[in-house]
């Protein structure tokens, strides 16, 4: 089932394969009239990605972002709705985060180049551009290499969190950037949470945190996950969202822009909730 909101996709800012004008036009042509751009780590796709949204007067571009931190064993990502982009002190953040990232990439080419597997430094860059450097780019340039056949196998085999390649990005505490998201008077909340071990306690932290929301529409989740989901955000007080995570990289599991069965009535609860802490553009 469509919708006309979707609240979680990347562009080329980050690891998506698609412009912010192209992702928003592919995304108007879909039917979405309300979404969030939500790189990782950055908002420097949002200029951009205003100057597009101001062709389609009936389209709510919400600025956003995701980031990503850890909890022993695993991650957690969180995603921030309404942020004030412009703040400096938010910026920089994001800026030693993207630092970061690069000194990581850099760690994990080297460890290909060990494993037999080398894939040029160069070409990873440049399949990243401008944007915050991941996994995702090192995976491109492993399948263009011909050590693997598709993305999706460079992680099975090198780059997930186990596998002989990973490096792991600076620390981060969830409840710390769920704090640092409403520091920029952004709405944090917490992104595909299906596989994460100690949810209930995790949130319980988080809310006190600051948070607001929880995915709970999302590729590949089952009607009957987003009913125990749903039923987990309800006892929270947190607000049901979700979106396509789309980054154009195709797959299996890729669903489409707006291609998520994200319901009206929460989304007009992110809005409300919005326009409520004074958030610029919420109408
Ligand atoms: P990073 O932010 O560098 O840790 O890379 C994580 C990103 O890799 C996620 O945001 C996804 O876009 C992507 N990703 C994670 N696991 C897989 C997978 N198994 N296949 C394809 N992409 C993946
Ligand atoms: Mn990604
Ligand atoms: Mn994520
Ligand atoms: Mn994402």
């Amino acid at each position: 089932m469509a919708s006309s909101a979707d609240l979680h996709t990347h562009s080329t800012f980050s690891d998506g394969v698609l412009s912010p004008t192209e992702l928003i036009d592919l995304a108007y042509r879909r039917g979405v009239r309300i979404m969030a751009l939500t790189d990782h780590d950055t908002i420097e796709g949002l200029p951009e990605a205003f100057a597009t949204a101001a062709r389609y007067p009936d389209l709510t571009l919400i600025p956003g972002v995701e980031i990503s931190t850890d909890i022993p064993g695993s991650e957690v990502h969180v995603v921030g709705h309404f942020i004030d982009w412009q703040d400096q002190e938010f910026q920089c953040h994001l800026q030693q985060m993207r630092q970061s990232r690069l000194g990581r990439a850099r760690k994990m080419v080297d460890k290909l180049v060990a494993l037999s597997k080398p894939v040029s430094w160069d070409r990873v860059q440049s399949l990243a551009s401008e944007g915050a450097i991941g996994r995702p780019h090192i995976a491109r340039a492993l399948v263009e290499a011909g050590h693997v056949a598709t993305v999706n196998e460079a992680f099975d085999l090198y780059l997930n969190r186990n596998g002989p390649a990973y490096v792991q990005r600076e620390h981060l505490a969830p409840a710390q950037v769920v704090e640092m998201i409403t520091a920029a008077n952004g709405l944090p909340t917490l992104a595909h949470p299906r596989e994460l071990y100690g949810l209930e306690e995790l949130l319980s932290q988080l809310k006190t945190a600051g948070l607001i929301g929880m995915e709970v529409y999302y590729q590949g989740y089952s009607p009957e996950e987003v009913e125990r989901l749903h039923a987990v955000a309800d006892r929270f007080a947190l607000i049901p969202l979700g979106g396509s995570d789309y980054h154009g990289m195709g797959g299996p599991q890729e669903r489409e822009p707006g291609d998520i069965p994200l319901p009206d009535e929460p989304v007009q609860r992110l809005l409300a909730l919005a326009r409520e802490r004074g958030a610029p553009g919420a109408v």
